[in-house]
Parts: structure tokens; sequence; C-alpha cells
């Protein structure tokens, strides 16, 4: 059986994270630009955006740091994220009920990643990193608990205007 440091995969997963991130920009920064008719929702997610580029930043010092380098290259991860990116696509007529189910799965899903990152960097003996971890982890899951507390009056109000002759609901 093949061995591996706990400083080998606390490095790989500090590019996937890094490849999750570079993609969730990318998705909420589509999203965000989309949306014209949920103001709150829309301004949220450029807040959140603003958040995923500087945990890019602090995610490639950490790799640095460990003498990694960023992937060049669109790794599985990516790929993964892209698929999400996709199922978000502004061809559906409920296309802001299917972008927040979108993101609340998204965050969960870094927030499961940075859980495990967090006990890799501390396997590791990297204090500094599961520190930097800690942080973004707490930006996550702030972002997931504001989607599902706004979710029935995004949903309420895209019913509404969806009922309503004359009006746009989707975005
Ligand atoms: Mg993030
Ligand atoms: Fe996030």
């Amino acid at each position: 059986m093949t061995t591996r440091s706990n400083a080998e995969r606390l490095l790989m997963w500090l590019q996937d994270a890094y490849a999750m991130e570079q993609e969730a920009a990318t998705m909420l920064t589509a999203m965000a630009g989309r949306i014209e008719h949920y103001p709150e929702l829309k301004s949220r997610i450029e807040q959140h955006v603003t958040e995923t580029k500087q945990q890019s930043e602090r995610l490639r010092a950490c790799i640095e740091q460990l003498g990694g380098s960023t992937p060049a290259v669109r790794t599985a991860m990516a790929d993964l994220m892209a698929a999400f990116h996709a199922a978000g696509n502004s061809l559906m007529s409920d296309e802001v009920a299917k972008g927040l189910g979108v993101s609340y799965a998204f965050e969960h899903m870094e927030i499961a990643s940075y859980r495990s990152l967090i006990l890799a960097a501390r396997e590791a003996g990297r204090v500094d990193v599961a520190e930097v971890c800690e942080a973004i982890l707490l930006e996550e899951v702030a972002m997931a608990d504001w989607l599902a507390e706004h979710q029935d009056a995004v949903i309420v109000r895209f019913l509404q205007r969806e009922a309503t002759e004359g009006v746009t609901a989707k975005h």
C-alpha cells in the first residue's frame, strides 16, 4: 500500500480548495451579475465573491508556504464545480430558486472541505494553516446560514412575481 504523509495530503487538499474557490468565484460572479429583482441576494452574493477571492489568496499563501504551487490546469475538483455551475444556468425558468439551491449545496461542500482541511493541518503540525482554514470556514458557515435564513423571502417573492402579469421573476 502506498503511504502519504499528512503534509502531502494537506497540500493536496489545499490545492483542491484553491480550485474550488476559483470555481466559486466564477459561479458566484455570474450569478450575481444576472440577478435584477432580488437585491438583498445579489448584494450578499457580491460580498461573498469578495470573500471568496480573499480565500483564494490565503490558500495560495498556504500552498506556497508548504512548497507547493497553485494548479495551472483544471483539476477534477474544478470540473465537479463546473457541473454545479452548469446546473445553475440561465436557461431555467426558476433560475433564482435553482441558483439558491446550488449555492446552498456549494457552501456545504466548502464547509466539509475546510473541516477536513483543519484536521489535516493539525495532524501535519501546521497550526498556522489550520487557523487560516478556521477563518475561511466561518465565512462559509455565515454564507450558508444567510442563504438558509433568506430562502423563504426569496422564494415567496419569486412565486408572487411569477404569478404576476408583466413582471420578470426568474432573476
Ligand atoms: Mg469559499
Ligand atoms: Fe463559500
